[in-house]
């Protein structure tokens, strides 16, 4: 669903970009000025309409809000037609209100000077492309749309045959109003569907938000249809909850029904402002000011929420990020830590087990063959003579018979077994689950590959002498080793290369 609508969206947004700015023909220059005259005008004539119930004054001045929106739509080289365009449309929509010629004339100007100077400023303050999800930015959109109304009051009331101050504040109130309620609405409209602000549209939450508007509608029906009792206040709680569960949107949409509601019950003569006994303007007065305390209690408290909302997603991301990044300095310690394991495990120079693995591996197999009465059989081995190796062909081939050694053990080696350097030239087997007997041929095939062995570049080989012992002739490792000693002293004393069992 989110996803269709957001294709949508984006269609709608490239249509009116397309609009705005692609089609650069005379005929289009010239569509996009009727468009835009047409807007004025049927929102004009709709305000000048509804106002004829309230002798002539108009509580919410759209038409001047929905100009600025168009200016921010539509190119800018073309404003000046459209501005001239709309001056005269304007003109004739008052002279033909029956206004005379120099109210109709000093209204006109005003409302293109209006729409111009707000359209230049909020161009210039960022205005629309961050909104209202910004406090400092809607604070700034206050006040430019007090400065210009109030400059475009001023210029109309100069025109205008009522008294001044009474047309100024009609003029400020209503046109103040307009700006603040419909521009918003336009640049939301206008953000959606281009992606220039990511509005959070409640996708998966439409029922509620339906439901939230609906509440906000049939309370301020309830409180604005009668005057028995002036229920006026009784709207706040579902704008709140609009602004609590859907931030500015929530706002915006909770005050422009309430402020629709109370114009029209208020112009048709129902509720309680209606019922004051006071004068028409008066009233209008006393409208104004009511949707206005319910727009600036509503969209401000929106916009910070929307704000604090976005500093606690930051927030978190942030945590998030710092989780992730302390997780993984802890794999990598814990990799560290393995590989460090690793090579503690292992010899460097022939590739077996450590002596401290080896010995590790055995301590456990010998109590595991203990408890669970298993056999376990080792066998030292020791290279025959390895000191005249040394001393006859260097160091370094010694090193290197022990790396063929290793390679050779590696290779007899069964998967049950281990095979180590414990000292210089000096190696343990391991063979758990192996009997004297089985273990006794496995040493001797090793001991014979061994003998058989030649370093590929000299020839040389050696033969190794072994000793071998069970752990069920022992009460801990340290004796069966020294078993295992005493065997293979016994075959170094009896002429070397050969293996000798424990007696
Ligand atoms: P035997 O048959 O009695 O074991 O005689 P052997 O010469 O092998 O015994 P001995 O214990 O007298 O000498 C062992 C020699 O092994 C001494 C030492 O120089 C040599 N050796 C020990 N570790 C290493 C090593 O890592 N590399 C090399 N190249 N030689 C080593
Ligand atoms: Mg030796
Ligand atoms: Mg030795």
């Amino acid at each position: 669903m989110a996803s269709c609508w957001n294709k949508r969206r984006s269609a709608l947004g490239s249509i009116l970009q397309y609009l705005a700015s692609e089609l650069t023909g005379v005929r289009h220059v010239i569509a996009r000025t009727l468009l835009v005259v047409a807007v004025f005008c049927v929102n004009s004539l709709i305000v000048i309409a509804a106002s004829d119930y309230t002798g002539g004054f108009a509580a919410l001045w759209s038409a001047n809000a929905s100009l600025v929106f168009m200016l921010m739509l539509f190119p800018r080289k073309e404003h000046i037609l459209y501005c001239s365009s709309i001056f005269l449309a304007s003109l004739a929509v008052n002279l033909f209100s029956d206004f005379p010629l120099q109210t109709a004339i000093s209204y006109s100007l005003s409302n293109v000077l209006e729409a111009m100077l707000a359209y230049l400023i909020f161009v210039r303050l960022g205005f629309p492309k961050t909104g209202l999800y910004n406090p400092a930015q809607l604070a700034k959109f206050g006040i430019v749309a007090v400065i210009v109304t109030a400059i475009s009051a001023t210029t109309a009331s100069l025109g205008s045959n009522e008294g001044f101050g009474m047309s100024w504040l009609s003029w400020f109130g209503s046109d103040l109003l307009g700006l603040l309620i419909f521009l918003p609405c336009f640049n939301i409209v206008h953000a959606t569907l281009t992606g220039t602000e990511k509005y959070i549209w409640p996708n998966n939450r439409r029922l509620e938000f339906a439901a939230v508007l609906l509440l906000v509608f049939a309370v301020s029906a309830a409180g604005l249809v009668q005057s028995i009792i002036p229920l006026l206040f009784l709207t706040t709680m579902p704008v709140f909850i609009a602004v609590f569960r859907f931030g500015p949107l929530g706002a915006m949409a909770s005050t422009i029904i309430v402020a629709i509601v109370a114009e029209f019950f208020t112009i048709s003569g129902f509720g309680p402002i209606a019922a004051l006994d006071a004068s028409q303007i008066t009233k209008i007065y006393v409208l104004q000011a009511y949707i206005a305390s319910q727009l600036m209690l509503a969209l401000p408290i929106a916009s910070l929420l929307a704000d604090r909302q976005s500093k606690v997603e930051k927030i978190i991301e942030h945590e998030k990020l710092l989780r992730l990044m302390a997780e993984k300095a802890h794999q990598k310690a814990d990799a560290a830590k393995l590989q460090k394991i690793r090579l503690l495990a292992r010899d460097e120079l022939t590739g077996l087990s450590s002596r401290r693995h080896i010995m590790e591996q055995s301590e456990q197999a010998f109590l595991r063959a203990q408890s669970e009465n298993r056999i376990l059989s080792i066998a030292i081995f020791d290279v025959d003579e390895f000191k005249s190796i040394n001393d006859q062909f260097g160091h370094a081939v010694g090193d290197e018979i022990l790396r063929m050694i290793g390679k050779v053990a590696k290779r007899c080696q069964k998967s049950n077994q281990l095979i180590g350097r414990i000292g210089g030239e000096e190696f343990l087997i391991l063979m758990p689950d192996t009997s004297i007997a089985e273990a006794e041929v496995q040493v001797e095939a090793l001991r014979l590959s061994i003998m058989d062995a030649r370093l590929s570049d000299r020839g040389i080989g050696v033969t190794v002498s072994a000793g071998l012992a069970e752990s069920s002739g022992a009460d801990d490792l340290k004796k069966m080793l020294l078993l295992a000693d005493i065997a293979l002293y016994a075959a170094k004393h009896a002429g070397r290369n050969r293996l000798e069992i424990a007696a």
